[in-house]
């Protein structure tokens, strides 16, 4: 009986660790997380490529997009998004 009840305490401090790392991981995604100012595509904490531009931290989503915007930086964070040259594949 008494190997039970601490099996029980066991379980439930998995759980609420296990619970605990969720939300945590659901808050850091989204701190960490940035949009691909080339793509518009969003790019995880710790994927693709990151670049600081200005004080600000830029992500891509692939190290094509990541040249894309060192070829002109202003292009992609000046104007308003949404460029009339899609210029991607489908
Ligand atoms: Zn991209």
């Amino acid at each position: 009986m008494g190997s039970l009840l601490l099996f029980l305490l066991v379980a439930l401090c998995i759980w609420m660790m296990l619970d605990m790392h969720g939300g945590h991981a659901a808050a850091g995604s989204t701190l960490g997380a940035g949009t691909d100012p080339v793509c518009g595509m969003t790019v995880e904490a710790g994927q693709g490529y990151a670049r600081m531009y200005s004080g600000r931290l830029y992500r891509f989503c692939s190290r094509r997009c990541l040249e894309r915007f060192d070829d002109d930086p202003q292009r992609y964070i000046g104007g308003p998004q949404g460029d009339s040259q899609p210029g991607g594949a489908p």
